[in-house]
Formats: C-alpha cells, structure tokens, sequence
C-alpha cells in the first residue's frame, strides 16, 4: 500500500489508464481542429468529438445533439443560468433554488440577483434534503428555472430531483439540475427523470480536467440559451472555442467506462463507505454522519469528530489525503455553507472531515484509515478529556 492514500475522491479522481490512453493519439498524430472540416486532421478531429459526444449523451440517455461540451462543471452552470436568464431579455423572472448548491451556482445566481433577477433559496433538512413541497409552494408566475443539485459536494445527500423534477413540468418550469457529483456513480436518465438542463464534467469521473458538458432538452419545449463565451460559433454558436479534443476523448471514453462498471462500483463502494462509517461511528465517542445515511453517494463519507479541529486532525494524518468540508471550495476558504445550512454549529463545521471513496480505494487502505483516524482523535483529545 502506497501513502499517501488517496481519499479525496470528491474533489478529483486519477485519469483511468484505460481513458489516458484513448487520449493520447488526439494530442499528436490526430491533432486536428474539429472545425478544419476540409482535411482529413479536422475530420478525423471532428469524428472523435462526435464520437464521444454520443458516448457521454449515451451515458445520461440524452441525444448526441443535446450535449454541448464545456470547459468545467462550473461554465455549464454558468451556461445553463446565465444563458437562461439573459433570454428573458430583463424581465423580471424569478428562479428558484437551495442553500447548499457549489458555488458555481450560488455565484451565478448572485450574479443574476445583480440585474435584478429574484432568487428564492430553499432550506435543506438537517440531512440535507430539499423538500419538493417547498419548492411547489415557491413557485409564482414569473417563476423560470428551479435549479436543484442531483447530489451534494460535501455531504453525499441526494435530492428527490425526479419529484423535484416532475413539479416543475406541471408548472412549466426549467428544471436545471448540477450533476457533477453524481454523473457515473448512480444511475441518471434525463428523459425518465425529466431534466431540461444538466451539467456534469469528465474529472469526477476518471476523466481529465478541464472539460464538461451541459445536456439541453432539445424539444417539448425547444429551450432559448444565450450563448456566455461568443466567438466562432462551435458547439451550435452556444460555447465558442476551439474544442479540447482529447479532453472530449477522454470525457467520452470515461462516461462508456462509467456506464460498464458503475452497478459494480457502486456495491462495492458502498460497502467501503459503510465500513468506515460505521467503524468510526462505533469506535470513536462524540462523533456523528454529515447528510443522509441512505440516500447518500456511494463514495462520500463527512463525519464531526467533536472536540477535533480538522485541520489539527489532518495534521496528524498526513498518510491519508481528506479534506475539511469541501475541497472544490477551498479557493474561498471559511466555514462551509453547506453544514451550517444544515443546521451544523461553527464548531461543528469546522470539526467536519471529508473522505471521499474511489475506483481504487482497497479494503486495505479503509481499515488504515480508520486505524489512523482513530489514533489521531484520540491524542488530541486526550488534551480535553
Ligand atoms: N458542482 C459540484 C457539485 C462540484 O462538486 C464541483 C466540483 O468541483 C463543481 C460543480 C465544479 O466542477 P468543475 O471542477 O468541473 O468546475
């Protein structure tokens, strides 16, 4: 077993062998521009991107012309709220959604709030759900786009977002849902659960960085977007930019990997989350579960040690890579929204540790996490009690 161990898995995952090496042709031999249509590099430049547009629209059962390749989880957001909002042309819209969404939205949506767009947050429930009763009742007739995430960054909770989903087509509302987190570890169908919007993005799943994709209903109703990066018209004049072509090889070739191994991986996570969970549980006092025990990612697992800083606690630790509350929000350190919106004390917040499950995660290296984490909050605490 190598340490560090790797158990941050939220905030970023290795690219797969099995991806890297799809990648790899498109940065030197097949180097071609998607758009130089009129050789045989853009061609075949052009034919990989489409190639892997299907396999991520296959991924979601979209249609490959509904999938517009991005560069982050965090521009599809933007895209999709941004690009909504600007099509109502400064009307006074008003959208819905929840304190506990990544910043990528509550950012956008401050934006938004700016010119003069109402936003309505919801509150989660102390397991950090968003009730669909609430979101019914918030809705009033200027009311354009809900926007609920599939499931929380920090807290693993996952959101009714089929009911959520359901209300907002009875009221012909946009349902836009951030995905990230979920996308290739638990089943998704946009026409079963009736997205409008979608976005998602390669490396939380074994893919590179620096690509996303924003899934965007095609019909019934056709939905207006305006485009937040102008340019030279790619991606349907919605995202100009040359497109990253092995980034989008990559993206392609992790959701087909993601859809072959997910039922397997999602057992055996599962049973690696458990076992950590319900070992600290059991074996440390004072200690209680971040989010939902059920309705939970099959790789998050954020547990308050009380009376245990967690930057102390890393500290002690340093064999094991796990985060304090989020890590993809760790650009703008300071107590995490997400646990205090649960009701979570500053105290408790900052207590909070984060370990996130992956592909390559063994039993071995669980039961050496558990061991460890056992040991280092006991000696701190050892200066309390
Ligand atoms: N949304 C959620 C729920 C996330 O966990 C992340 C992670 O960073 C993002 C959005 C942003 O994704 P990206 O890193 O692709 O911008």
């Amino acid at each position: 077993m190598k340490t560090p161990v790797y158990l941050d898995y939220n905030s970023t995952t290795p690219v797969d062998p099995e991806i890297l090496e799809a990648m790899i042709p498109y940065f030197t031999g097949k180097f071609g521009n998607a758009a130089s249509k009129s050789h045989k590099f853009g061609m075949e430049a052009e034919a990989a991107v489409e190639f892997a547009r299907k396999q991520v629209a296959d991924l979601i059962n979209a249609n490959s012309n509904e999938i517009i390749f991005t560069g982050s989880a965090t521009e599809s957001i933007n895209l999709a709220l941004k690009g909504i909002a600007e099509s109502y042309n400064g009307k006074k819209i008003h959208i819905i959604s929840d304190e506990i969404e990544h910043k990528a939205v509550l950012d956008s949506l401050e934006y938004l709030e700016g010119f003069g767009v109402e936003v309505t947050y919801l509150k989660p429930d102390r397991f950090g759900f968003i009730n669909p009763v609430d979101v019914k009742n918030a809705i009033k007739d200027n009311t354009v786009m809900v926007s609920v995430m599939t499931a929380n960054n920090e807290i693993g909770t996952i959101q009714p977002i089929s009911e959520i989903s359901e209300i907002c087509s009875e009221r012909n509302v946009l349902f836009h849902t951030d995905a990230t987190q979920a996308a290739g570890k638990i089943p998704l169908n946009v026409v079963l659960q009736g997205f409008d919007m979608m976005s998602f993005c390669a490396h939380k799943m074994y893919g590179p960085k620096g690509t996303g994709a924003l899934y965007v209903k095609n019909k019934n109703p056709k939905i207006k977007i305006i485009e937040q990066i102008s340019g030279g018209g790619h991606e349907k004049g919605l995202r100009s930019g040359t497109l990253n072509v092995p980034a989008i090889v990559g993206f392609g070739k992790a959701c087909e990997v993601c859809s072959r191994k997910m039922f397997e991986e999602y057992k055996e996570q599962t049973v690696l989350r458990d076992r950590i969970i319900n070992n600290l549980l059991r074996k440390i006092e004072y200690t209680s579960l971040n989010g939902d025990e059920i309705k939970r990612l099959p790789n998050n697992v954020n547990i308050v040690f009380e009376k245990t800083d967690s930057i102390t606690l890393m500290s002690e630790v340093k064999e094991l890579a796990i985060s304090t509350g989020s890590a993809c929000s760790s650009a703008s350190p300071g107590l995490s929204h997400v646990l205090s919106a649960i009701g979570r004390t500053d105290e408790e917040s900052r207590c909070s540790v984060r370990i996130g499950i992956g592909r390559y995660t063994t039993g071995e290296e669980i039961d050496f996490a558990i061991d460890k984490l056992i040991g280092a909050v006991n000696k701190i605490r050892s200066k309390f009690f």
